[in-house]
């Protein structure tokens, strides 16, 4: 194994002189600016170990812009697949050949399969949301009435339309800017005649007014990664029958919105368990076999 916290694209193009000092080879990367925070390899690579797979994950810091590039570096250098991270799940659904259907519904990829030079991009997170809310919470997102914060990015747009495909009775949408989220709002609808689909303001008085009919919270956006950052919501206004679900994970503590989700009573879920399940659900379309899920829970809890 490597103890490179990651490489980038000026490695990968001088990969020949990289490549044999590495054992097990690489063959499968996540790519994302910044990345060396991912704790994807930890869980990936064991994984691959348990079975027996002579192969190694990596880091790989790509920035904005270069993702094609990227991709076509680790065709021709023998990966099998990358996933993808902060800011290239869009990037990445326009530099594939083909997109699967889910993944195009998401409007993200964040898995690439790689075979014969050719690229399939698809959409781990949607699904591993809801594994995640089923193993966290022990209840089907398509029974609950959901309320996303931050449904203007990527994983809240995922995220938005994954919990409309399942019919969950009711859907609010709220986001700082939220004509961002009008749009995603007319698309659930579309999706699902039985969800009711509201857009809010993101403000303590808009959100007053509807904590009280919802039952799951999502944080989507990256609020909480760093220290300082502003709160997600007022404490005051998580109810202890709320499940809250919080996307960020945080090294060695629990997330700011994690702590106030715990102190009101509710029953909390944080990142690590979607990055688990997401990268389960990666590592089965690379092999076509189900992922050693507890032997990647060990390894995702052993880099803590
Ligand atoms: P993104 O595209 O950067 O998220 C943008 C969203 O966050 C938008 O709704 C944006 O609002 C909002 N936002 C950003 N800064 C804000 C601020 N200061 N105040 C209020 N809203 C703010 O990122 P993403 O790809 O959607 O991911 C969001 C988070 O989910 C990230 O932290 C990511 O790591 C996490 N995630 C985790 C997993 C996992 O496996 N655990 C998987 C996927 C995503 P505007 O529209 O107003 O700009």
């Amino acid at each position: 194994m490597t103890d490179n916290p990651f490489f980038n694209l000026d490695d990968l193009e001088r990969w020949d002189q990289i490549a044999p000092a590495m054992d097990p080879p690489a063959r499968l990367a996540v790519i994302g600016d910044p990345i060396a925070h991912s704790r994807s390899p930890q869980m990936m690579n064991a994984a691959l170990r348990k079975r027996g797979i002579d192969a190694q994950y990596i880091r790989v810091r790509v920035p904005p812009g270069s993702v094609k590039e990227a991709f076509r570096l680790f065709a021709r250098h023998g990966f099998l697949g990358v996933n993808c991270t902060i800011p290239h799940k869009f990037e990445a659904m326009k530099a594939v050949d083909a997109v699967d259907p889910l993944a195009a519904k998401l409007g993200a990829v964040n898995t690439v399969l790689i075979r014969d030079g050719k690229f399939a991009g698809f959409n781990s997170d949607g699904p591993g949301f809801l594994r995640s809310v089923e193993e966290a919470f022990g209840k089907r997102v398509r029974d609950l009435r959901v309320l996303i914060l931050g449904a203007g990015g990527g994983a809240g747009r995922a995220v938005a339309v994954q919990c409309a495909l399942e019919g969950c009775p009711g859907l609010i949408l709220a986001n700082r800017t939220l004509a961002k989220a009008e749009p995603l709002a007319a698309e659930c609808r579309r999706l699902s005649a039985r969800t009711r689909v509201e857009t809010c303001r993101w403000d303590d008085d808009a959100l007053r007014e509807v904590v009280d009919r919802i039952d799951l919270v999502v944080n989507a956006t990256p609020l909480g990664m760093k220290e300082g950052d502003a709160r997600v919501i007022d404490s005051a206004l998580i109810r202890p029958s709320h499940l809250v679900f919080d996307m960020v994970y945080r090294s060695g503590s629990e997330t700011p919105l994690v702590k106030s989700g715990r102190d009101a009573g509710a029953k909390v879920c944080d990142g690590l368990t979607l990055l688990l399940h997401q990268g389960a659900i990666s590592f089965a379309h690379w092999f076509g076999e189900p992922a050693p899920l507890e032997v990647m829970r060990a390894g995702l809890m052993s880099a803590a």
